[in-house]
C-alpha cells in the first residue's frame, strides 16, 4: 500500500497514528467502511464508550450492566436469553458457546458452507468434539432437509448441539434458522441448537425465541456498531441446564461464574465498562428505530446494492435470492480477475475499505459490507467507489450504472413513499 501510515494526525490534542492519508491526500477515515465488521460507528456510540474510569465494584456499574444485558435480550427477540457479555470478540463467543455446554466425544452436527462455519468447526475440532460435517458449496445454505435426515438416523441421540451459521459472512448467504429447528422438532431430536449470528444480530430479524434457539453468538463490532471487545451471547434455560454436566475445560469463558457475579451486579473480572456502556446506548439506539425498521432498512439497503450487481453484469456469490444476505454481499468478478485487486485498489485510491474474498472464495469475489450504521446515502457512495474501480482496473463496467440501480431502489421503496409519489 502506498498510504502514508507515518503522518500523525492531532485532533483534541489526541494523536491519531493510525488516520491514513491516501494518494490523493484524502483522509481515509472520513469515508465509511464497507466491509462486514468492523463496522462504522455512529458518535454517539464512540462517546458512550469513551468514559472515565469506574469501580466496578460500585453501584453505577449494576446501572450499565443491567439494561445492556436487557437490550440484548430485546434484541435477540429472546425474553428465555440469559445474556452473558464477555471481553472477547464472535470467536470467543464460539468457545464459550461450546465449552460451557458439552463435553470431549460429543458429536456435533454441523455444515461447512463458508469461512465462518469452517472456522468454528476447526475449534470444534480443536475441542475434541466429533463434528458430523455436512460439506455444502460455497454459495449454498444450511441444507435443513440433510440436517433432519442425519437427526433422525441419530437414534442413540449422540448429537449434542447442532451449530448453524445464520448468516455466512464469507458468502453472503443467509440460512433459514427457523427451517432447522423445524427439521430438528421433525426428526424429535433433543440436540440444542446453537446460532452464530455475528454477522446478522442486530441487522436482520433474529428470532431466539421463536426459532428456539439455545446458543446465540455476536460481537460487538458488526450489528452492534461499537468497537471489536466484546462476545455477546444468550443462553437458553436449555443450555443453562447443560452448563452443570458439560466436561470441557474453561476458566475465563464460565458462565457460572459470570452468572454468580451477575447475581449482585457485579463481574468475575475487570469489565470492559466502556463498551458496555457503548452496548447499552447501541441498544438503546436500535430499539428507538425499532427492530422493524432496522431490518428493513438493512434489506432495502441491500436491495440497492444487489440492483447495482445485477446492472453491473456481475453475480452474486449467494446461489439464489432466497439465501441473499441484507448485511452482506460477495459479488463474484469475471473469471481471470484478480477480485482482491478490487479492494487494494479501493483502498489505496480512494481510501475506502471492502472486503476481500477469504478461503475457497479468494481472489473470486469482494464483498460489499452494509450492516450497522448505513444509510441508503451511505451506501451510494459505496456503490459508486466500487464503480470507480472496477472502471480504473478495466473491467467493462458503465460508470454510474450500479448507482443509478440503487438510486431507483432507494428512492421508491423508502417507508412511506410509494411507487407513485417517487415517479
Ligand atoms: C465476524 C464473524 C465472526 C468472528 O467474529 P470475531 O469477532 O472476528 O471473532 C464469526 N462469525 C461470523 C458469521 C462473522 O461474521
Amino acid at each position: 500500500m502506498k498510504n502514508n501510515f507515518k503522518k500523525i494526525f492531532k485532533r483534541d490534542g489526541i494523536s491519531y497514528a493510525q488516520r491514513v492519508k491516501g494518494e490523493d491526500g484524502s483522509v481515509s477515515f472520513q469515508n465509511p467502511v464497507f466491509i462486514p465488521g468492523p463496522t462504522n460507528i455512529p458518535e454517539n456510540l464512540r462517546r458512550a464508550c469513551d468514559m472515565p474510569t469506574i469501580d466496578h465494584r460500585s453501584p453505577l456499574f449494576g446501572s450499565i450492566l443491567a439494561p445492556a444485558r436487557a437490550g440484548v435480550a430485546r434484541v435477540l427477540q429472546g425474553e428465555r436469553a440469559e445474556v452473558f457479555l464477555f471481553p472477547a470478540t464472535g470467536t470467543g463467543g464460539w468457545e464459550t458457546a461450546l465449552t460451557n455446554t458439552l463435553s470431549p466425544g460429543d458429536h456435533v452436527l454441523a455444515a461447512r458452507n463458508g469461512m465462518f462455519s469452517h472456522r468454528w468447526i476447526d475449534m470444534c475440532v480443536r475441542h475434541g468434539l466429533i463434528v458430523e460435517q455436512v460439506d455444502v458449496p460455497w454459495g449454498q445454505g444450511i441444507p435443513a432437509e440433510r440436517f433432519g435426515a442425519i437427526l433422525a438416523a441419530d437414534t442413540d441421540h449422540r448429537i449434542k448441539a447442532v451449530l448453524a451459521t445464520h448468516n455466512e459472512t464469507a458468502t453472503g448467504v443467509r440460512s433459514d434458522i427457523a427451517a432447522i429447528r423445524r427439521a430438528m422438532d421433525a426428526a424429535g431430536h433433543p440436540a440444542m441448537l446453537f446460532v452464530d449470528g455475528v454477522s446478522s444480530i442486530a441487522s436482520m430479524d433474529f428470532r431466539f425465541d421463536d426459532w428456539g434457539v439455545d446458543v446465540a453468538v455476536t460481537g460487538s463490532q458488526k450489528g452492534f456498531m461499537l468497537p471489536a471487545g466484546l462476545a455477546i451471547l444468550g443462553f437458553s434455560p436449555k443450555a443453562m441446564r447443560a452448563t452443570q454436566g458439560a466436561a470441557l475445560p474453561r476458566s475465563f469463558f464460565d458462565v457460572r461464574d459470570m452468572e454468580k457475579s451477575y447475581a449482585t451486579s457485579a463481574f468475575p473480572y475487570t469489565p470492559p465498562v466502556g463498551l458496555m456502556n457503548g452496548l447499552n446506548e447501541a441498544c438503546r439506539m436500535l430499539l428507538d428505530e425499532g427492530l422493524e425498521a432496522v431490518f428493513a432498512r438493512h434489506h432495502r439497503i441491500a436491495e440497492g446494492v444487489r440492483a447495482a450487481v445485477s446492472a453491473w453484469g456481475l453475480e452474486l456469490c449467494a446461489a439464489s435470492p432466497d439465501l441473499y444476505s441484507d448485511t452482506v454481499s460477495a459479488i463474484r468478478t469475471p473469471d481471470g480477475f484478480d477480485a482482491t485487486d478490487i479492494v487494494t485498489h479501493a483502498a489505496e485510491r480512494y481510501g475506502v475499505a471492502f472486503g476481500v474474498g477469504l478461503g475457497e472464495v479468494a481472489g473470486k469475489v469482494f464483498r460489499i459490507g452494509h450492516l450497522g450504521s448505513l444509510t441508503d446515502v451511505l451506501a451510494l457512495s459505496g456503490i459508486a467507489t466500487a464503480e470507480m474501480c472496477m472502471a480504473d482496473l478495466g473491467l467493462d463496467i458503465t460508470l454510474g450504472s450500479g448507482v443509478a440501480a440503487a438510486q431507483e431502489v432507494y428512492r421508491t421503496s423508502r417507508a412511506g413513499i410509494t411507487q407513485k409519489d417517487a415517479a
